[in-house]
């Protein structure tokens, strides 16, 4: 038996609930982990709370993150006592997920835990650490240097906001933070940032080309701020798109695409092939320095808990990450 929400869907409505549940109930796979931790991401919200359709099986198992051993094996990469990660490929919402005490799945999901970090600190990074990793990356593929002029980071106080910051300040960036939240000023600053912008600045609706300001850009808003970025970005520049905490639409023109040969490079963590996500933690690894994981900060909850902070978590009472000890 193991410990894990359980999120249900039935005539008595839509429910997740801490369960006890035998190992039958586990999925198939070629690996199973003993899990260690997991973490609350916006989606884990979603699912726990069913604000919107992202558990697409029921009785599902949530957590699109985990971080553990292996336990048992018969794919030919794992062994039993190997250290794990794993983020998405619907993890949590099509197959059983992170937020338990045991998890089956398919050992070409796993990646090795990094040895710059700890299970909890892995966590601490979760799925928003790795795209923030995943958008410099595509800086980086289409030639972005610090160079070229500063990088423009949206949704900075954010899970992938912060990390991107903290990441792309440490390679040697000058770094403009944009948030909502004007007390997070001296912590974007501590994590990085040359300078913090106020969100206003950014989610009116702008014109379809403004002044040249930014090489690149990491934009996890979307909507009029995703169009207000790509109007202001150089010629030549590059926009890593990968969230939208500010809305699901584009009102842009292709202006800055035609007349700036700006690249607009969409980022998804989800279905991410597996050399990449390899990549991705080699690098937060080397380039997410401990310092600043350690300002970025994560509170660590137990799987009850999880199940109280997840509509705190949509409605934005949330500061910083939290990690799930599904042991607790
Ligand atoms: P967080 O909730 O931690 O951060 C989102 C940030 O966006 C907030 O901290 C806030 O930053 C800003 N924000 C929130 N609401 C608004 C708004 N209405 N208008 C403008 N800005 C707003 O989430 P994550 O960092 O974990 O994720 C960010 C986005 O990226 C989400 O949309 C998420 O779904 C998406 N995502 C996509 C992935 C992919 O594979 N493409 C993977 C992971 C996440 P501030 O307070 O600084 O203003």
């Amino acid at each position: 038996m193991f410990k894990a929400i359980l999120v249900e869907k039935d005539d008595a409505g839509y429910r997740a609930s801490v369960r006890e549940l035998d190992d039958a109930a586990l999925p198939d796979g070629d690996v199973t982990v003993r899990v260690a931790y997991s973490t609350l991401n916006y989606k884990d919200g979603l699912a726990i709370t069913g604000k919107s359709p992202v558990v697409r099986k029921f009785p599902l198992v949530p957590g699109i993150d985990l971080a553990g051993t292996v336990e048992a094996s018969t794919h030919p990469g794992w062994k039993p006592g190997d250290a794990v990660v794993l983020n998405g490929w619907g993890v949590g919402e099509t197959h059983p997920g992170g937020l338990a005490q045991r998890a089956r799945l398919k050992g070409d999901w796993l990646v090795p835990l990094p040895p710059a970090f700890t299970p909890a600190q892995a966590m601490a990074i979760g799925t928003a650490g790795y795209t923030a990793m995943l958008c410099v990356l595509a800086l980086e593929r289409h030639g972005v240097t610090p160079q070229q002029g500063p990088i423009v980071v949206t949704g900075a106080a954010g899970g992938v906001g912060s990390v991107a910051v903290a990441v792309l300040a440490k390679l040697g960036y000058q770094v403009a933070a944009v948030t909502g939240r004007p007390q997070e000023a001296d912590y974007l600053r501590q994590l990085g940032a040359a300078e913090v912008l106020e969100r206003a600045e950014f989610s009116a609706p702008g014109r379809p080309l403004a002044r040249e300001r930014w090489a690149g850009a990491v934009d996890s808003v979307g909507s009029h701020t995703l169009a207000n970025v790509c109007a202001q970005m150089k010629y030549r520049g590059v926009v890593a798109a990968c969230g939208l905490a500010g809305g699901m639409d584009l009102p842009a023109t292709v202006a800055p695409f035609i007349l700036r040969g700006v690249t607009l490079a969409g980022i998804d963590s989800v279905m991410c092939p597996l050399p990449e996500r390899l990549l991705a933690w080699q690098r937060l690894g080397i380039d997410l320095e401990p310092q600043r994981l350690a300002l970025i900060g994560a509170r660590e909850i137990g799987l009850d808990e999880a199940l109280a902070t997840a509509p705190a978590l949509l409605d934005g009472q949330v500061r910083g990450r939290v990690v799930v000890d599904v042991n607790r």
